[in-house]
């Protein structure tokens, strides 16, 4: 039991310190290049915005069928499914004050969330002329540079607004509280009552640390990691894939068309979560005997190497971030087509057809297979002071908003160039397995 124990001190440990960031950067911008290039959404009509609350309400009795089939699914599906309380069941009561409230519970996301309507917008490129949102009003959590780099211009219902703009704005919404403090050790009232248990990995002490288990999902590490740490099984990434995938489908099949387009946004993010090497791999560049050894090590009283794998993991995550973030953001600016993640998220592509398991068995397998060239790539090119060095915490240095400068600096354009083109090549699985996951919701409307 020790040794169980000591192996669950570490991967804790690690994926706390490498969840500070989320996943990729900028949602939105990932997002609108895919759903642009599929014809099926860049060409479709404009929608009427509606409120959640008008939604539900014109939905109710169809939505507690809906959630009632999905609880079904998820507990024969879902091998570490925690089922959700009965008495968190959504009622149909018809009463307009709380449904938002009821329906937060009954999917069990936290309950303060914003659901504003608007338009999301890189700053410095919004229309003009619209009431801008502060980030404190679509966001949950605090402020930060990323979430500043764009302005959220509200909308009023009716307003028309395009399913482009609907989908890759609701990306984002997943990492603004979503998912946040839902386990019964965080803290709060509902992490009590929601059924989740205790925090199986992540850092609940952490700002984003709580909604690691929804945001990541390690699948195909080796046997014996999972004989000793089983508890990293229980990632609900695909029990949210699911959930709005049905949300969307059903909001398209009652002519709800802005619901419909929405909830598949929430569900993207998802997916693209899973592109990320860092949230399908524990520790990449380790080998299972290595990582035991360390663990070994470490019940022996040499705690350092434990530590220092796990800061380092938390660093290259977030510089990997960091540098995604801004590279992304500045070709989105210049319209830069030819960027290479930007031309490969619009490549126009065979997609599989979508299952309910290729997430996990594809693109999770996909992404975990590119997380050691990925370390290595960040270990060997980004500033060695953020990414070599387990005496440092990136997350308090202050010049880490200048990485892509000092990289440059360091190892010139080319070596820029490779970063981005690696950057590319995960984030080509979003670009495949997005479109699967679109094209299925849209087929069945
Ligand atoms: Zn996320």
């Amino acid at each position: 039991m020790k040794y169980r124990h000591i192996v669950i001190i570490v991967t804790a440990a690690a994926l706390s310190g490498s969840l500070r960031a989320g996943a990729w950067e900028h949602h939105p911008l990932i997002t609108r290049h895919v759903v642009d290039t599929i014809p099926h959404i860049s060409n479709a009509d404009p929608v009427q915005a509606v409120s959640l609350q008008e939604f539900l309400l014109q939905e109710e009795s169809g939505i507690a069928d809906l959630l009632a089939r999905e609880e079904a699914w998820a507990r024969a599906n879902l091998a570490w499914y925690a089922p959700r309380p009965d008495v968190l069941a959504f009622q149909p009561t018809g009463n307009p004050n709380d449904i938002c409230h009821r329906f937060f519970r009954a999917i069990r996301v936290n309950p303060s969330i914003k659901t504003p309507l608007y338009v999301t917008h890189l700053a410095g490129q919004e229309s003009g002329g619209a009431n801008i949102l502060p980030p404190s009003a679509v966001s949950i959590l605090r402020s930060t540079p990323m979430l500043e780099a764009f302005v959220f211009e509200e909308l009023v219902p009716g307003d028309w607004v395009h399913p482009v703009d609907i989908v890759s704005g609701a990306s984002n919404e997943p990492d603004y509280g979503m998912d946040v403090g839902l386990f019964s050790d965080n803290g709060t009232a509902i992490g009590r009552i929601f059924g989740f248990g205790v925090q199986p990995f992540g850092n609940p002490n952490l700002d984003y640390g709580s909604q690691a288990p929804f945001h990541m999902g390690f699948y195909h590490e080796s046997w014996i990691i999972y004989l000793f740490a089983g508890f990293l099984k229980q990632s609900y990434l695909e029990y949210r894939i699911h959930l709005f995938k049905a949300l969307s489908e059903y909001a398209f099949s009652k002519g709800q068309d802005y619901w419909g387009w929405r909830f598949m946004g929430w569900g993207l993010h998802y997916i693209a979560d899973m592109s990320m090497p860092y949230h399908t791999t524990v520790l990449p560049q380790y080998s299972t005997l290595r990582m035991l050894w360390i663990n070994l090590l470490d019940m022996l009283g040499l705690s350092k190497y434990k530590n220092n794998a796990v800061q380092l993991v938390s660093n290259r995550h977030m510089a990997l971030e960091l540098f995604q973030g801004f590279t992304m953001a500045e070709a989105c600016r210049n319209n830069n087509l030819s960027d290479p993640v930007i031309a490969t998220l619009r490549r126009d592509r065979q997609t599989p057809v979508y299952t309910d398991d290729l997430p996990r068995t594809a693109l999770a397998k996909a992404s975990y297979d590119l997380s050691a060239r990925m370390d290595k790539a960040v270990e060997t090119y980004m500033p060695p002071h953020f990414v070599r060095n387990p005496a440092v915490e990136l997350a308090n240095c202050p010049n880490r908003f200048n990485i892509v400068e000092m990289v440059c600096a360091e190892h010139g354009e080319a070596v820029i160039a490779s970063l981005v083109q690696l950057q590319a090549q995960a984030l080509d699985l979003f670009s495949t397995y997005g479109r699967s996951y679109a094209l299925n919701i849209l087929e069945n409307r």
